[in-house]
């Protein structure tokens, strides 16, 4: 059985496609059917992997290594799964496939043209995941309109005219605005949207509405009518406190139930809703913990998304809310802030830019027994902290940031050349690494063995480890051991610095070990210090 259900959008960005078909694959999974995300993303990076995060917001990586868009967390946190290379594509992946391809003389001296090749190679690209699971959603990116993503929906008009119609659900999730000076909500935006995808040969089954307010019976006829489907299948999606909410609400509408009518499916067994109580039982919550985290885009929170995320699970786990802010490790008054928080995380990052801000974070947590979280760039800056301030190592630098140090505590190692990287110069994806007994770490993920998410280039030089032991900074986890992966401070309450990316493995429904630990921390500390 292969299924597809395309979601494509209209008149404009950030409408929630990738939480639509998570909400929708959601439903489908707790009717029992295998289900995955693929996104599909029309501009020219050939990945995520080298864009600003002020403009794209961070970079997810997948277990493999594969450098991705923001969306691939969000599938993979609401449907717990694993996503992967085939799960992410971009209009330069593609094209540099196909000319590949030409330049090898795949082509046979053909004229190589965006109709059929560029869209065989898309075609080719939406099954990928057919084998291994019973629905796949294809999450098209961009706005219906947009120059740039007329090859993907010419190849989504292509599938649906070479497949059966009952193997293809074809959703549009548009906006309609509220206007207040006439107390309107109005439609005109969504049938335009859906004429446009309509010209292009797509006639959707189901139209999702983002908006402020409900959408009245007469409302939703309009639209039915208008954009050429049923009345039941215009859908409402009301901005929710949790995105969370958003399965339960589609189920109320039956969202799952008209998928399933059309894609011809039986459910695979009885629906349960015990995610949906689970997830109503997060509630709100009267403890509070308050985390600062100390990066160089304070001022946008996507750029954190899997953070903000995963510290959100692991507060709500222990039935208290997380009040997060994001400070700017460049502001003067940094330390003076951070005296309002119960725990302070320094998150990964690239370049100069912010650094000795960190570090100075670094010391107040240090030194004030605050709860401390370093990940990766923030683990780094922790080990730099303590050659400086503890080992006195003034220089003590990443070769990053200052190639000739004298104290390069954190370089591009010799051994990384015996370490198989997916990523050339960079550390990218899966890697295992074996943990200390008696060690926080150790206390944390009861494990001996874990298997975290990496991209960076340095590493804590080996040649500074013992130095740093002798201050009280310890290396409790290694790869092969040969890079270390963990460092914390023994006689401090939660002071833990991790190589890797832990924030990409939290569930709503599995909060990670280390936020767990982090924000329990948070909480003790609240209680003793204050
Ligand atoms: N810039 C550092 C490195 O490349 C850390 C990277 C990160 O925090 N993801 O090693």
């Amino acid at each position: 059985m292969a299924k597809y259900i395309f979601i494509t959008g209209g008149v404009v960005s950030s409408l929630g496609k990738g939480i639509s078909g998570a909400s929708i694959g959601k439903l489908l999974q707790l009717h029992g059917f295998k289900v995955n995300m693929l996104k599909f993303d029309p501009y020219i990076n050939v990945d995520p992997g080298t864009m600003n995060p002020y403009q794209h917001g961070e970079v997810f990586v997948t277990t493999d290594g594969t450098e991705t868009d923001l969306d691939l967390g969000t599938y993979e946190r609401f449907l717990d799964v694993y996503t992967s290379k085939a799960n992410t594509n971009t209009s330069g992946d593609i094209y540099r496939t196909v000319i590949d391809r030409e330049r090898r003389g795949d082509y046979d001296g053909a004229t190589v043209q965006v109709i059929p090749h560029i869209t065989d190679e898309i075609k080719r690209r939406f099954s990928a995941l057919k084998d291994e699971c019973d629905i796949s959603i294809i999450e098209i990116g961009g706005t219906v309109g947009d120059i740039e993503g007329l090859p993907f929906m010419e190849a989504a008009r292509q599938f649906q005219l070479e497949n059966k119609k009952e193997d293809i659900f074809s959703i549009h999730v548009t906006l309609v605005p509220y206007i207040a000076g006439a107390h309107e909500l109005k439609t005109k935006p969504t049938q335009h949207s859906v004429n446009k995808l309509r010209e292009i040969g797509i006639s959707p089954d189901m139209i999702i509405c983002r908006t402020e307010h409900h959408l009245d019976k007469s409302l939703k006829r309009k639209i039915a009518l208008f954009c050429n489907v049923k009345e039941d299948c215009v859908v409402e999606a009301m901005d929710a406190p949790s995105i969370y909410y958003i399965p339960e609400a589609f189920y109320n509408q039956k969202v799952d139930t008209l998928v399933m009518e059309k894609l011809k499916l039986n459910p695979k067994k009885k629906f349960d809703n015990a995610w949906f109580i689970k997830i109503k039982s997060f509630g709100e919550f009267s403890k509070i913990v308050k985390v600062a985290v100390v990066g160089k885009y304070a001022d946008l929170k996507d750029a954190y998304k899997s953070i903000d995320e995963s510290l959100n699970i692991a507060a709500i786990a222990l039935k208290t809310k997380a009040e997060i802010d994001y400070l700017g490790a460049e502001d003067n008054d940094l330390v003076k802030k951070l005296k309002n928080y119960d725990a302070i995380l320094v998150p990964g990052g690239f370049g100069n830019r912010g650094v000795e801000g960190k570090i100075r974070a670094i010391t107040y947590a240090r030194e004030n027994k605050i709860p401390f979280l370093g990940i990766c760039l923030g683990m780094q800056c922790s080990v730099i902290e303590v050659a400086r301030n503890l080992a006195n190592l003034k220089d003590a630098n990443s070769t990053e940031f200052y190639e000739d140090t004298k104290h390069p505590v954190i370089k591009i190692l010799d051994e990384q050349k015996n370490v198989k990287y997916r990523g050339g110069t960079m550390r990218l994806g899966s890697y295992k690494s074996q943990l200390k007994k008696s060690t926080l770490a150790h206390k944390l993920y009861k494990s001996s063995e874990i298997e975290e998410r990496h991209r960076h280039r340095y590493e804590m030089n080996p040649e500074f480890v013992e130095t740093l032991k002798k201050v009280g900074l310890y290396v409790s986890a290694y790869h092969k051991d040969v890079l270390p992966e963990i460092v914390e401070i023994k006689n401090h309450p939660f002071f833990i610095g991790v190589q890797f990316h832990p924030e990409f493995g939290s569930r709503p429904m599995k909060p990670h070990p280390l936020f767990e630990g982090f924000i329990n921390a948070g909480l003790l500390n609240k209680k003793t210090i204050k």
